[in-house]
């Protein structure tokens, strides 16, 4: 963190390679000086994505698996833990027990539980994490095979309940929120329960909108200044928050 002085914004999920000129969209990132977390969805997306951060200052690339794409892809696992040495960040991983999904959720867990049992093994990870329709299976998975000062994971877009959110606060997890979630009732209500030394701000671009557009990591501020009204804090303060958190996240 010591070579990343001036940090205008956080964006721990967002998916730099899905956007049409991947190259101008990780310049777009560092140049707006926004600490992205750029997350693959197959371990064959890795390569060109760690070459395109290697020299960045701001934009880290994760190497994933995406959990909908978990079934079909079982087959690069072997590649992915290949290449795991190759980065701190993990990630997109986790379950989708959505209706589209729940069909490749056994195939989903084994792919994910390697994934956590590698982490484990080589420690120090930084895992941003899916859950959609799936929480308590995802902590439970984190609670048996990654051990709290083996790893940490960053929740994204996490919509569980209030109980399970307080689990995974216990479990060491990090949420990372985007503008959609602060939308909804239930989103707002969730969020002021999060320990405020575990949020963290996302995009999820490109796969959120603003007006017609997708979402890219200069547009982090809306995440951040949604936050704060819900939390009662100032921007500024909000934006200090949010970098506080993400120093102790990677320290
Ligand atoms: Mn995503």
């Amino acid at each position: 963190m010591s070579e990343t002085p001036s940090i205008c914004g956080v964006d721990l999920h967002c998916h730099l390679d899905l956007y049409p000129d991947h190259a101008a969209a990780v310049a777009k990132a560092e140049a707006a000086r926004i600490y992205t977390l750029t997350v693959t969805t197959t371990p064959r997306a890795w390569a060109r994505n760690h070459e395109l951060t290697r020299h960045t200052r701001y934009v880290r690339a994760a190497l994933g698996l995406h959990p909908q794409l978990a079934a079909e892809r079982a087959d690069e696992l072997s590649l992915w833990e290949r290449q795991l040495p190759e980065t701190r960040y993990v990630g997109e991983v986790g379950l989708d027990a959505g209706p589209r999904f729940y069909k490749s959720l056994e195939a989903q867990k084994y792919v994910f539980q390697r994934v956590l049992a590698r982490c484990a093994e080589a420690g120090g990870k930084i895992l941003t994490v899916h859950s959609v329709r799936s929480a308590p299976a995802v902590l439970d998975m984190i609670e048996a095979h990654l051990p709290i000062e083996r790893g940490t994971v960053v929740l994204h877009w996490f919509t569980g309940s209030k109980s399970d959110a307080r689990r995974a606060a216990a479990l060491g997890c990090y949420f990372s929120i985007n503008a959609e979630m602060t939308r909804t009732d239930r989103g707002r209500d969730l969020i002021a329960s999060l320990p405020r030394n575990r949020i963290v701000t996302e995009t999820d671009g490109p796969f959120t909108k603003i007006k017609d557009r997708a979402t890219e990591p200069s547009d982090v501020p809306v995440a951040a200044d949604a936050l704060a009204a819900i939390l009662g804090l100032s921007p500024d303060e909000m934006a200090k928050v949010v970098v506080s958190n993400l120093r102790s996240l990677v320290s």
